[in-house]
């Protein structure tokens, strides 16, 4: 097998697989995600516009004659065996992850084969960068594709967030498990939560290039504040809804339609409210500045939510906030905001391509001095969504020497 035009880790990640069960495993990928804007929109119903990023988790599996799936993380160097009908384990173990993609693809192809799996991952864990459903994507297909099942993005999307919904406990909108599906290299994605239209929009990344950084700094309260703020959404939503009853979501507002009405509700729900209304507009005209190509107003857009995620969401972080604040005085920098659900993980920031380089060291090195953790800071590539990979063929049809792929969308 020719692994010369494959990343250090996916080698590892083979040499590890002969070791743990032997032979030939085919191999799945699923990229991680960095949203520009459209913070928390997702569950509102709203738009968003990640782009697919290029660090993947890669899914190395091989099929078994029963049907016990053993999987092995090189993360946690761990390895566990269960059956698809085991009963679910109460921690939040990382198994559960993928135990849930098995019970949730089960609803779909009843006869799941058993298969041994070996997971390694690129994308860094809790970090807002969506490793997990990088994880359930790749999982999901590889278990479709040895089960032989038609491989619908959209179905294995949706099977997806539900493992992470109703098995995990992690109340998640679609746009993780979309943007590791329908990445599209050079494109931003701008997903429809509502009516599940995807649209790639291309950026010239010989212009501007994004640039993401870990704060390194992750607040034990971000799973359980993230689904607070869902709860209160749906509460803002409900309060807006009784003058309209055709209301299903925030989506269904604007923020000048409920500003004087929310001015009775609970502070936390208006504020809330004024955050997703407001938002939605700014993802619509961000849309508008990236087909024209004018990336100032995009950058200027991204700021404007990061200064709405802290103000009304109240789901930033000293760490993101300092961040941000560094990257605001640094040359060449349109714009600067938290990504993920936010209470620490990374910044995305727009850049002039020219200055990216200088960018991402200057933006190193004075956040670690500012703040003493050292912090990871890439320069991405908007790439495509997820694919088996074929090492063994000779990847003509790709540039870069990249591994020939069988894509999903
Ligand atoms: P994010 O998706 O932003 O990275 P989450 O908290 O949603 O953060 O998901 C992180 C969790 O996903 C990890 O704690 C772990 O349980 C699981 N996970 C992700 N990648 C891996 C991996 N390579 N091996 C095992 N578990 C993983
Ligand atoms: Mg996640």
């Amino acid at each position: 097998m020719n692994l010369q035009a494959h990343p250090d880790s996916l080698a590892r990640a083979l040499d590890e697989f002969r070791r743990q069960f032997g032979g030939e495993p085919r191999i799945f990928r699923a990229p991680g995600r960095v949203n520009l804007i459209g913070g928390h929109l997702d569950y509102n119903e709203g738009w968003v516009l990640p782009i697919a990023i290029d660090r993947s988790c890669y899914v190395l599996v091989r099929r078994r004659n029963d049907r016990v799936l053993r999987v092995h993380s090189a993360h946690f160097n761990e390895t566990l065996e269960f059956c698809p009908g085991d009963s679910r384990p109460s921690s939040h173990h990382w198994s559960t992850y993928v135990r849930g993609v098995a019970w949730s693809l089960a609803r779909e192809v009843p006869a799941l084969p058993g298969a041994n799996l070996l997971i390694e991952s690129e994308v860094p864990l809790g970090s807002g960068l969506s490793s997990s459903a990088a994880l359930e994507v790749a999982v999901g297909f590889a278990l479709l594709s040895l089960a032989e099942a038609k491989i619908d993005p959209v179905v294995l999307a949706l099977a997806c967030q539900r493992a992470e919904n109703e098995y995990v406990g992690m109340r998640c909108g679609i746009m993780d498990q979309f943007a590791a599906c329908f990445g599209r290299r050079g494109c931003a994605l701008l997903i429809d939560c509502r009516t599940l239209a995807v649209e790639p929009l291309p950026i010239d990344e010989t212009r501007v290039r994004v640039v993401v950084a870990n704060t390194m700094v992750k607040h034990a309260l971000a799973s359980s504040e993230y689904n607070i703020r869902r709860r209160e959404c749906e509460e803002a939503a409900a309060r807006a809804r009784q003058s309209r009853p055709s209301l299903r979501t925030l989506r269904d507002v604007s923020w000048p339609e409920i500003e004087s009405e929310s001015r009775a509700w609970p502070e936390n729900l208006r504020r809330r409210a004024r955050h997703v209304t407001t938002e939605i507009s700014r993802v619509k005209d961000a849309v508008r500045a990236l087909r024209a190509s004018d990336f100032a107003s995009l950058g200027r857009l991204m700021s404007e939510s990061h200064e709405s995620l802290d103000a009304d969401y109240q789901v930033t972080s000293p760490e993101l906030n300092s961040m941000v604040a560094i990257a605001r005085g640094l040359p060449g920098v349109l714009g600067a905001r938290m990504t993920g659900g936010g209470f620490g993980g990374c910044t995305v920031n727009l850049v002039l391509a020219e200055h990216a380089e200088s960018f991402a060291s200057a933006l190193a090195h004075a956040y670690e001095a500012e703040t003493r953790h050292r912090p990871d800071v890439t320069i991405c590539r908007a790439s495509d969504g997820a694919c088996e990979i074929e090492p063994w063929k000779n990847s003509r049809q790709s540039a870069g020497g990249s591994p020939a792929a069988r894509s999903l969308s």
